[in-house]
């Protein structure tokens, strides 16, 4: 593709595609002439107690999507090809992953920088797409992008919901349908703080607050983190004075979600 000139659109993912994957395939569609698609659930990213060995998986199905939407090349490479034995080699970064999901989940930034890394390395594209629904994770690979020199254009999608406003994910297979209401906290907590804000509500303190009440209201879910950070460098702030990341992580049954958005004041409108 490279040797024939084509813009390389790469997306990478852990498959069981679902529409926020396929948005981000439609995206790439028209940002170049030739379309990637990955599939790897990466061990490096999952801790001892994660969901690695039960995480869903049907390629056949991914597959059979990925050929409808035009995509040009699939690559889905085993374990022992990406980490063969005495792998050593990892990618760190300094501050972006003692935050948010960072703190609770150790290896996972890591594990996401070392094998966007890989991948980026093995397929070489010219862009990469990723969804904003893992806004952490885009903001370090934009980070990594910058400070290791990749010569390679990141693309961000907006998050993908379904009609009710979950935001879509992989895991959402695991809830029942009890779960899959109760899941439903998360978007509700996101728009009561962002009515918040458009009212004039400026103190992150309240604003946390008014989530974590809104979210302990349903029974079965447990708060990792409600946050409200620069969207940039992902430190707390105490006042909400422009465009301000509200990012969440809650557990419903067994299962962890996240979700986030950017709170704007309509004060802040244009600077
Ligand atoms: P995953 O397969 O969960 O690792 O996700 C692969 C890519 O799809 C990542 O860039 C995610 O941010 C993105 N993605 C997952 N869910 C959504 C969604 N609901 N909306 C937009 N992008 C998403």
């Amino acid at each position: 593709m490279r040797s024939q000139g084509k813009t390389i659109v790469f997306v990478p993912t852990m498959g069981f595609l679902h529409e926020g994957h396929l948005t981000l395939l439609k995206t790439g569609r028209t940002l170049g002439d030739d379309l990637i698609l990955s599939i790897f659930v990466n061990p490096t990213q999952f801790g001892p107690n994660e969901d690695l060995d039960t995480y869903p998986r049907d390629l056949g199905r991914d597959l059979d999507l990925a050929s409808r939407i035009g995509v040009d090349a699939v690559f889905t490479p085993d374990r022992e090809t990406l980490y063969g034995s005495n792998y050593q080699t990892y990618v760190n970064l300094e501050n972006l992953p003692r935050h948010l999901c960072g703190l609770s989940r150790p290896v996972f930034l890591q594990g996401v920088a070392t094998v966007v890394t890989k991948l980026f390395n093995i397929v070489k594209p010219h862009i990469a797409v990723f969804g904003e629904k893992d806004f952490q994770q885009l903001t370090v690979i934009q980070q990594m992008v910058r400070d290791l020199n990749f010569d390679i254009r990141i693309e961000g999608v907006p998050t993908v919901r379904e009609p009710d406003g979950l935001a879509m994910s992989s895991r959402n297979a695991y809830l029942s349908k009890s779960q899959r209401a109760d899941a439903l906290c998360l978007i509700r907590a996101l728009e009561t703080a962002r009515g918040m804000v458009t009212s004039g509500e400026r103190s992150a303190a309240t604003i946390i607050d008014a989530a974590e009440a809104r979210i302990s209201a349903t029974p079965g879910t447990r708060i990792d983190y409600i946050a409200l950070c620069d969207p940039e460098t992902l430190d707390n702030v105490t006042v909400v004075r422009g465009p301000t990341l509200m990012a969440l992580a809650v557990t419903v049954g067994q299962t962890r979600l996240i979700d986030n958005m950017i709170l704007d004041p309509p004060d802040s409108q244009g600077l």
